[in-house]
């Protein structure tokens, strides 16, 4: 099986997953969740499930910042892009329904809505039509928060505003572990933002939940090694934090991008869509920002999101509670082309993940 896989060393992923066999429980499951879309998305595409035993089970959490924007920040942006502002965004967020509206639907009513490849194309194009009013709408968790962050500190043009729908990734793994009825045994942490926010924040779960940790990379075999690990600990009984990903990930993180985010934005409550309110989980712009604030500068208000579609099941997907074939939408009401749910927009989302084995 292993061969088939398209691993870049098929013997080691082969030793890995007959060690995996070696170390699981033979009796009860294991549950193990991670949070981000680029894990689902090797998980999925490396077919990792297949190799681990039936009883050990890996769930996606919310893991795609597009997929968890609630529906009434995306009414925002079409609020304003209808009013007449010049909305920037990233291409995956184009298609996100709103209550009503995705950005896509505001931009075939007339509405001026483009995509950009990074904020500083959203800054270019301000400072080439400086009559124009334009906001950025700024998605993503600690990966991208830091791009958003330098641009915001080096002054851009002041006809470009933010809405900001940046989230932070460990209140969330807080609000999984504290879901009795998930019954998770172990988190693998996100590599990409682990490179930012570091190990430390992560500290929490062994320490009081006795929960284990592993950060991991995105190679299928990183993944493996991730599983693994957590097994091991959980042999063992000695939660603890560790680090698969050490070519990338370091224990205080890239502490530049820290200190920016932490000049630029202060935690608040946010809502996520499919999980509700969690706290200090949104990046807000500080005092000194304010200025930049779309809210403010245009008076958009959105009083609240009808965040899931009838027949969708977004809400279970986010939590790995249901595997997306269990939606009765899943292929046929909802598909990559005509999206109901966020979960099958964006190519972080499960549903569109796994949409994606069922097409090629
Ligand atoms: S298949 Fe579509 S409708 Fe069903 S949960 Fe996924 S995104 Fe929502």
């Amino acid at each position: 099986m292993v061969e088939k896989l398209r691993f870049r060393d098929p013997d080691l992923a082969k030793r890995v997953a007959e060690k995996i066999h070696k170390i699981a429980p033979k009796e009860g499951t294991v549950k193990i969740c991670h949070v981000c879309g680029t894990h689902e998305w090797t998980i999925t595409h490396y077919g990792i499930r297949s190799l681990l035993p039936e009883n050990i089970e890996v769930i996606a959490g919310p893991g795609c910042p597009v997929c968890i924007v609630p529906a009434s920040e995306i009414d925002e942006t079409v609020q304003l892009a209808l009013k007449g502002v010049a909305i920037t965004c990233f291409g995956d967020v184009l298609r996100v329904p709103g209550s009503k509206m995705s950005p896509l639907d505001a931009k075939a009513e007339g509405a001026d809505v483009r995509v950009v490849y990074s904020v500083a194309d959203a800054v270019k194009m301000a400072e080439k039509e400086p009559e124009k009013d334009f906001a950025f709408f700024a998605v993503g968790f600690e990966t991208t928060a830091p791009s958003t962050a330098v641009e915001i500190i080096n002054k851009p043009p002041e006809n470009l505003s933010f809405l900001v729908s940046h989230r932070v990734i460990p209140p969330a793994m807080k609000l999984l572990v504290e879901m009795k009825d998930l019954s998770l045994n172990g988190f693998i942490a996100p590599g990409h933002v682990s490179t930012i926010i570091g190990l430390k924040p992560y500290e929490l779960f062994p320490k009081h939940y006795k929960m284990p940790v592993v950060v991991a990379g995105f190679e299928p075999i990183d993944v493996l090694f991730g599983v693994y690990m957590i097994l091991k600990q959980l042999s063992e009984n000695k939660p603890q934090l560790e680090n698969e990903y050490v070519r990338a990930v370091h224990w205080e993180g890239n502490t530049r991008a820290q200190e920016i985010m932490q000049k630029v934005f202060g935690t608040v409550d946010g809502n996520w869509r499919g999980l509700g309110t969690i706290p200090f989980s949104k990046l807000e712009l500080n005092e000194d920002f304010t200025s930049y604030d779309a809210h403010l500068k245009h008076d958009v208000k959105v009083e609240k999101g009808v965040d899931i579609q009838k027949g969708c099941r977004c809400h279970l997907i986010v939590i790995g509670k249901i595997r997306p074939t269990e939606c009765p939408l899943f292929m046929k009401a909802c598909t990559p082309h005509k999206p109901v749910g966020a979960c099958m927009v964006s190519t972080e989302g499960t549903c569109r993940i796994w949409a994606k084995t069922q097409t090629c």
